[in-house]
């Protein structure tokens, strides 16, 4: 099906099912920021429709991040969980893909100013640029306590893990002796929980056999939460099965208690110094700095206080959506998560569509379908909210984690090879990616 568009002296013709044109393209441009959950999701339904549309992303990859963690421990590998953008918008005519950082907007002039001092000209604004990891003020902590946000995170995490046992077995091999090994992940949110779940599950089924005088099943594992319960989020009975299953896997939980400094090698919990050898920041996330750069008010997280129709107040024609969306629904906070950032970008795009159409505008609504917690292997926690409701821990979640994930993996070489990788690690209980990566500047340095 296609159809024609005139502007001016320019006659256009648009095939919807390619999203190819031939002569110029049509008038009205879209600028989107982020190619994360939300910006791709808006973009694809923007897909051959009469507006171009340029999707600007300071990586050249779409990155799932529920499965970071997997990288983090070896599991998977980064181009498991990655795509690049161009692939998967590339092949329509009406969508521009741009490399570059978006420093400032200026909604008066309606332009977005990269990094590089590029202008981009918008009639519409959709912006998801996500989140930040939050050290809460402590920003020197971040070089001692990595975060997991990001694939270079991820590689990082994976190397840092991975180098205490390398150090661990030499000294063993020039002494006998080998020093006892603490990994601390701080942050009991669903993060904080994979991670430490992850670490104890790879440790004891994974690494074990890699080793002469190491015994990586020894190491100890500890999460320490602030608040009164791990998984805040989930219901009390999820909380509570999520914390057997960690005690099971020999993880230690500490709740209600703060972390009050972080040093290289040492946590300080309430003042008291425990020492650690790998330190991971699962704690606190903020939104995308470009919130701020809107000249718009913002909630006390940080993020934009959107209507209904995903638009700061006075600002009809700039979207925002995603993590960076304070979007409230019957007096309830949309939960920062992949699925309404998703939900957010489709209904920007079609909102822009009814626009040009002439149409009316309809309200956003949250489509909550649940949240899950995956805790090593073969345990989860599921809070299933569609098609029907229901609260499952254990296998039966740990197998509806797996294929909602593998599902929602961008590409089918991308959910195959996944597959393939979960199998293999599934029956012969080892990892392919057990890569140690050393960056130019290496934690082995300090020594
Ligand atoms: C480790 C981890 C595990 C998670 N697990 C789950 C889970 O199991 N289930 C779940 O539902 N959610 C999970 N989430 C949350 C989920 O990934 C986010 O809610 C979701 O990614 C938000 O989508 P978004 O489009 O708003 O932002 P993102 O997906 O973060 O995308 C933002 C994009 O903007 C780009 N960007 C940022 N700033 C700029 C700039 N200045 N210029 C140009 N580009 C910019 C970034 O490069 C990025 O590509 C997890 C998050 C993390 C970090």
């Amino acid at each position: 099906m296609s159809n024609v568009v005139t502007e001016g002296n320019d006659v256009l013709r648009v095939d919807h099912e390619s999203g190819r044109m031939n002569g110029r393209v049509s008038c009205k441009k879209v600028a989107i920021i982020g190619g994360g959950f939300a910006g791709i999701e808006a973009a694809k339904h923007l897909r051959g429709s009469d507006v171009h549309v340029t999707v600007i992303d300071r990586s050249s990859y779409h990155t799932f991040q529920p499965l970071l963690y997997q990288v983090a421990l070896a599991v998977l590998s980064p181009s498991d969980i990655t795509r690049p953008i161009r692939s998967i918008l590339g092949a329509a005519a009406n969508i521009d893909v741009l490399l570059g950082e978006v420093e400032k907007i200026s909604r008066e002039n309606q332009k977005v100013i990269l990094k590089s001092g590029e202008c981009l000209d918008y009639d519409y604004l959709v912006l998801a640029s996500g989140s930040t990891s939050s050290y809460f003020g402590n920003d020197r902590w971040s070089l001692h306590a990595p975060a997991l946000k990001s694939i270079v995170n991820a590689v990082e995490i994976r190397t840092r893990l991975l180098l205490e046992f390398e150090k661990a077995e030499a000294q063993g091999q020039r002494s006998e002796s080998v020093p006892d090994i603490h990994f601390v992940v701080i942050g009991g949110g669903p993060t904080g929980v994979e991670l430490a779940g992850a670490i104890a599950d790879v440790c004891r089924n994974v690494l074990n056999r890699d080793f002469h005088y190491v015994r990586p099943r020894e190491a100890r594992i500890s999460l320490y939460e602030g608040g009164p319960a791990i998984l805040a989020a989930f219901p009390p009975k999820l909380q509570a099965e999520g914390l057997a299953q960690l005690k099971e896997l020999g993880v230690a939980v500490h709740t209600g208690v703060h972390i009050t400094d972080i040093h290289e090698g040492a946590v300080f919990v309430e003042g008291k110094e425990v020492a650690s050898n790998v330190t991971l920041w699962a704690a606190g996330v903020a939104p995308s700095a470009l919130g701020a750069a809107l000249g718009v008010p913002l909630d006390k997280r940080g993020a934009v206080v959107v209507n209904e129709f995903l638009n700061p107040e006075g600002n009809p024609n700039v979207f925002v959506c995603g993590d960076l969306a304070a979007v409230t629904e019957n007096g309830r906070r949309i939960p920062a998560v992949a699925q309404p950032a998703m939900q957010m970008g489709k209904h920007a795009a079609r909102l822009i569509i009814a626009d040009i159409k002439g149409k009316a505008r309809t309200p956003f609504h949250y489509f909550d379908k649940g949240d899950m917690a995956t805790i090593g292997t073969r345990k989860a926690v599921a809070r299933v909210a569609w098609p029907f409701k229901a609260q499952w821990s254990g296998r039966l979640a740990w197998i509806t984690w797996l294929v909602v994930h593998l599902s929602f993996l961008s590409g089918l070489d991308h959910q195959m090879s996944v597959l393939f990788t979960w199998l293999y690690t599934y029956i012969t209980k080892t990892t392919r990616s057990r890569l140690i990566v050393i960056p130019e500047r290496s934690p082995l340095d300090a020594e």
